[in-house]
């Protein structure tokens, strides 16, 4: 499984926090499934802490079809590193015969169901999830912190 690295207890959030998730990291141990932890963002250069980000001028399918943005709150464009991101995730991916990902929810990279755009949460994937899925990776979304 290629798991959110802020899933499982790394402090690589924009704010620097983590996102454990203990009902996950128990549901992968009984099912004795190898996580492999992945932080887009921190894949693509942005380091840890950083400036939130959010999707302009249309969805994460936009973005990655260069026809949409992401940027930060002081409006950077760091399309660039989330697509390396994205890609990034991928190649591990495939790497390693990964067929699904456990992803936090609300990211611009990770959301599945839920992502940020325009500085609002919004239905629809971010980067990385789409980029997954669009890949035939089974992605399902985690709110996290639950204990
Ligand atoms: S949600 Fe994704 S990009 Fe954000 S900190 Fe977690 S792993 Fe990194």
């Amino acid at each position: 499984m290629l798991v959110s690295a802020c899933l499982i207890g790394r402090y690589c959030r924009y704010d620097g926090r983590t996102n454990e998730d203990r009902v996950l990291e128990r549901e992968l141990e009984r099912e004795h499934q190898r996580a492999v932890p992945f932080c887009p963002e921190e894949h693509g250069g942005l380091g840890t802490p950083r400036p939130p980000a959010s999707i302009h001028g249309g969805d994460a399918h936009a973005v990655l079809d260069g026809r949409a943005q992401v940027r930060s709150d002081s409006g950077a464009d760091l399309s660039p590193a989330f697509l390396a991101g994205a890609r990034g995730a991928l190649e591990v991916c495939r790497e390693h015969g990964i067929r699904r990902a456990y992803l936090k929810e609300r990211s611009p990279s990770c959301g599945v169901r839920n992502t940020h755009a325009d500085g609002e949460l919004v239905p629809g994937p971010g980067v990385t999830s789409a980029l997954l899925a669009r890949a035939g990776i089974d992605v399902r979304g985690i709110e996290g912190r639950r204990d």
